[in-house]
């Protein structure tokens, strides 16, 4: 297989898809980026590159980060100890929805949801204080081998401006919820913005994505995660990882995967392949389009559906 070939190929095919979509307008810090600019990034079982487009361009990991936080939660606490806190369900509403964690009496569905992330992100607080934040920004930099991955300072500052949904969220999961009464609310989500504002590129994301499909390996064959955890990722992602999409997007794509409003899109594969994409318009769900576009072009021509 010419993977090379593929991948210049996918790339060409999601030119046409660049007119379509949004980039995202809730958070002030992350309107100035080039619409044009888009990519994909490949890495096959024995570690090779395979890139083509914006690659290099960096962009805040935003939703992605939720795989990290929930990993260093299972660390941290263990699954069972988890579940009291966050369900492991699909969603049908919307990443941010209120109404989602109210019906389900504020126990949020899933980690992968803004309410289910923010609780995460109070756990690894309860347990780190302010230091949650570097423990999370170290786990994704060791696992993408990249100490240069750094935090967007200028969106962090926008994102807690305008983050009323997350406020909203916040203090309905310690109303009534998940969230004790005598933590600052403001200090979690300072936790929570700041993770969603780590900045990578498509390749920091393809070497993410290598480590999850590999058990927990990365490129040198060092464990980095539990098996046990990034198998617990990849069903996630596959369950959850692209919202009120992800049913639509096991059949279009057959991957797991996690996006983020910032335009990337981190899968997990089998045959221990890593693979990103990167594409800043988004559909109405929060998911890139041209990046949804080239997953489902490469999957069809990889073969790459889990199903
Ligand atoms: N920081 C964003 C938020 O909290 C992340 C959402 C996303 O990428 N879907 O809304």
């Amino acid at each position: 297989m010419d993977l090379e070939k593929i991948v210049q190929e996918t790339y060409a095919y999601g030119e046409k898809y660049l007119d379509q979509g949004n980039i995202v307008d809730y958070i002030p810090g992350l309107k100035d980026v080039d619409p044009k600019a888009y990519g994909l990034a490949l890495i096959d079982e024995d570690g090779n590159f395979y890139e083509a487009g914006a690659i290099d361009t960096r962009y805040t990991i935003m939703s992605i980060t939720k795989v990290f936080l929930y990993i260093l939660a299972l660390e941290t606490y263990g699954l069972e100890e988890l579940r009291k806190y966050v369900g492991l369900k699909p969603s049908s509403k919307a990443f941010n929805s209120l109404l989602d964690l109210q019906l389900e009496d504020n126990i949020p569905v899933n980690p992968y949801v803004n309410a289910g992330a923010l609780t995460v992100s109070y756990l690894l607080y309860k347990k780190y204080g302010a230091k949650a934040i570097d423990k999370v920004l170290e786990k994704i930099r060791t696992l993408a081998e990249n100490e240069e991955i750094d935090i967007d300072e200028e969106v962090v500052i926008t994102s807690e401006h305008a983050g009323y949904a997350n406020k909203a969220m916040i203090f309905s999961l310690q109303n009534k919820g998940p969230i004790s009464k005598d933590v600052d609310v403001f200090d979690v989500l300072s936790v929570y913005n700041r993770a969603c504002c780590i900045r990578v590129s498509t390749r920091d994301l393809a070497k993410l994505s290598f480590v999850l499909s590999n058990d927990g390996k990365n490129r040198n064959g060092v464990q980095l995660i539990d098996p046990d955890h990034a198998r617990i990722s990849r069903t996630l992602m596959a369950t959850c990882g692209t919202y009120d999409y992800s049913g639509d997007f096991a059949v279009d794509v057959g991957l797991g995967a996690k996006s983020g409003v910032g335009g990337g899109i981190m899968t997990s594969t089998k045959a221990g392949l890593g693979l990103a994409t990167y594409g800043p318009k988004l559909d109405s769900r929060g998911n890139s389009v041209v990046g949804i576009e080239m997953l489902k072009y490469i999957s069809e021509k990889l073969n790459l559906s889990i199903y």
